[in-house]
């Protein structure tokens, strides 16, 4: 029985690990290895490793956990969870674990449009946020796959940034990766760009909220407190799966990840301290 398991090895998890094990309370991460950022080379708008590799931030997280002994990882897929007694049952695909709270860390997934060669330059050339990818395009040229006030808003966000914004009015019928830029075909000739952005629609990467009945916000993402507290007692949600009602959106980056992940971790601590209150009393 561990005191908590962190379901996903992303900001978020990491972080709720590393919180967990300051504080020396037993925990367990499962990491399926499916980042929602894992075609990307470099993450920005995060201070002392602006520009740092994803893959080389989870190197670095998982080099700090191993410093502490009570935090164990795992590479492996939570298979279900479900609610046993005063905890919860986490299955994998040799057997159970079991723990007092559960923190689901388990990111989004984006359902990016079905456009050849479009996936090959996602988190490259191509992108949907400005804050992230914006400032690499700097004195370039960007098309805008979106629509209705979102395209207002991106071309308004990335005016100061950029020579020239394109809204693509038809269909992108293909990408092409060439000299640091793209080849965009469209429904009356190529045009070559720099970048474009686009704005896939999200949901949720695991299954274990609807396991668990969790309530959700209209964005599908986890509905949480200022403490990161689910509708469930004991379960947790943090990152990019978790969204407060009070914001118009989930606030996914990095830093706004590895922040719920801490306060998510701290929130075990402080559930686990009342039960062991309980416990001694
Ligand atoms: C193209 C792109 C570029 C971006 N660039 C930036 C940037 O420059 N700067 C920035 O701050 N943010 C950037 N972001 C946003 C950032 O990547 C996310 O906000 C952040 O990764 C969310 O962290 P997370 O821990 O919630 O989820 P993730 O990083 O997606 O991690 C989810 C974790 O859950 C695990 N998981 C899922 N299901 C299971 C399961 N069944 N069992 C076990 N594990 C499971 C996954 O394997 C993974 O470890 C970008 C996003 C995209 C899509």
């Amino acid at each position: 029985m561990y005191d908590a398991i962190v379901i996903g090895g992303g900001p978020a998890g990491l972080q709720a690990a590393l919180t967990l094990g300051r504080m020396h309370r037993s925990v367990l991460l499962l990491d399926s290895g499916r980042y929602r950022n894992g075609t990307v080379e470099h993450a920005h708008n995060y201070a002392t490793h602006d520009g740092i590799s994803p893959a080389e931030f989870r190197r670095l997280a998982r080099a700090d956990l191993a410093a502490y002994d009570t935090v164990e990882v795992r590479d492996v897929p939570a298979d279900g969870v479900e609610q046993d007694g005063d905890g919860f049952v986490v299955h994998l695909a040799d057997g159970v674990e079991r723990a007092t709270q559960l923190v689901l860390a388990t990111g989004v997934r984006d359902a990016l449009p079905d456009v050849p060669g479009l996936a090959d330059a996602w988190g490259k050339e191509i992108a949907h946020c400005p804050f992230c990818h914006g400032h690499e395009f700097a004195g370039g040229t960007v098309a805008l796959d979106v629509e209705g006030p979102h395209l207002e808003r991106l071309t308004a966000m990335l005016g100061p940034i950029v020579e020239g914004v394109v809204p693509v009015t038809g269909r992108v019928q293909r990408v092409e990766r060439r000299d640091g830029g793209l080849d965009l075909t469209l429904d009356d000739g190529t045009i070559h760009v720099d970048g474009m952005f686009v704005a896939p629609a999200f949901s949720q990467s695991a299954p274990f909220a609807e396991q668990l009945g969790l309530a959700l916000n209209d964005s599908g993402c986890v509905r949480v407190d200022a403490f990161q507290g689910t509708s469930m007692p004991g379960v947790l949600a943090a990152g990019d799966a978790a969204h407060h009602p009070d914001l118009p959106m989930p606030m996914s980056s990095i830093l706004t990840s590895q922040a719920a992940g801490l306060v998510a971790g701290a929130a075990c601590v402080q559930a686990l301290l009342a039960r062991d209150a309980l416990e001694a009393a």
